[in-house]
């Protein structure tokens, strides 16, 4: 049963996009629905599901409002990314589910720091590469036990490179030689770590500098935009959307994905750890049944749950 505020935040997105636009669905939905409307290039005869998430820790630093998110905020995120970790993992398991891990390098190594002139130093910003937060807890820094349990589930999830530092890519002062070292540095990280990585997903979603990607053996990344691109050495799917259970019931989302499975196109939610609130009980409530929901849709042949990587080698 969902719970009480989770049913509050719905009506209230209902009732505005009744008043505003005159729709019985939330506007989110619609939009959702517009943007699916394109059948998927790579299995035409199905729609596809990819679930992803951007997982970062206290390490995803990021732009608010021309300042840096505050240490506290960051701890708050860390610490919330950290409690929802086992348990999802845990349903992820039971129900056999695998999804992308959208991983910071500076998971499998929160040391590396970049020589001066490969530092991300924005005028925004105090210290990107700030080491201070290792003095905290080890959950909320230290990558390496959630990658253990990534590796070991009994599901084969797979894991994208998301960069060393979350570094914004687009800010007009990353060079080439910032980006260069981001990307290189968190595919070493994480390849070392033992993870097989050929795709990569923008901090926040803001590209720059691609042709560093496949001399560094990334193949596929996501989308800026809701268009596929299918040749070349560098593919991209669509941009999908940020799910959260605050915005979308599973009702909304169940209609989504239907509509999906009769246009045939891709379903690509993603999220952060962040969104998932236990005391909601999000992971029972939303989660599970959505998963559950695509894997009965992919036992009658309806949808695939798939990787990137799998996408990828079906486009070669
Ligand atoms: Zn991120």
């Amino acid at each position: 049963m969902e719970s009480l505020k989770r049913k509050i935040q719905h009506s209230i997105i209902k009732m505005k996009s009744l008043l505003k636009d005159k729709k019985f669905h939330s506007q989110h939905v619609v939009k959702r629905m517009e943007e699916l409307d394109v059948a998927n290039p790579v299995i035409p005869e199905k729609a596809l599901f990819n679930f992803s998430i951007d997982f970062e820790i206290v390490w995803g630093n990021g732009e608010t409002n021309g300042k840096e998110i505050s240490s506290e905020q960051r701890i708050q995120n860390a610490l919330v990314q950290a409690r929802a970790f086992g348990p999802f993992m845990d349903m992820l398991d039971e129900i056999g589910f695998p999804i992308t891990w959208a991983t910071l390098g500076r998971l499998a190594n929160p040391d590396r720091i970049p020589p001066q002139e490969s530092a991300f130093n924005p005028d925004w910003s105090i210290d990107w590469y700030d080491s201070h937060y290792k003095n905290l807890e080890n959950q909320i820094w230290d990558g390496t036990s959630y990658l253990d349990r990534i590796k070991e589930a009994k599901v084969d999830h797979e894991v994208q490179s998301h960069g060393y530092a979350h570094i914004d890519y687009s800010d007009s002062s990353t060079s080439e030689k910032v980006a260069a070292w981001d990307i290189e540095t968190s595919l070493m990280e994480l390849r070392s770590y033992g993870f097989e990585v050929n795709g990569f997903v923008y901090p926040c979603n803001r590209p720059r500098y691609e042709n560093l990607l496949p001399k560094n053996g990334v193949e596929i990344i996501r989308g800026i935009d809701q268009s596929w691109i299918t040749q070349g050495e560098l593919k991209k799917t669509p941009l999908g959307f940020w799910i959260s259970p605050a915005i979308y019931g599973l009702d909304d989302m169940i209609k989504i994905i239907d509509h999906a499975v009769e246009r045939k196109s891709f379903i690509h939610p993603w999220m952060h750890l962040i969104e998932c609130d236990l005391n909601e009980d999000d992971i029972e409530n939303f989660y599970r049944p959505i998963f559950e929901y695509i894997l009965k849709l992919q036992r009658d042949g309806l949808v695939e749950n798939i990787s990137f990587k799998r996408i990828n080698e079906l486009l070669k």
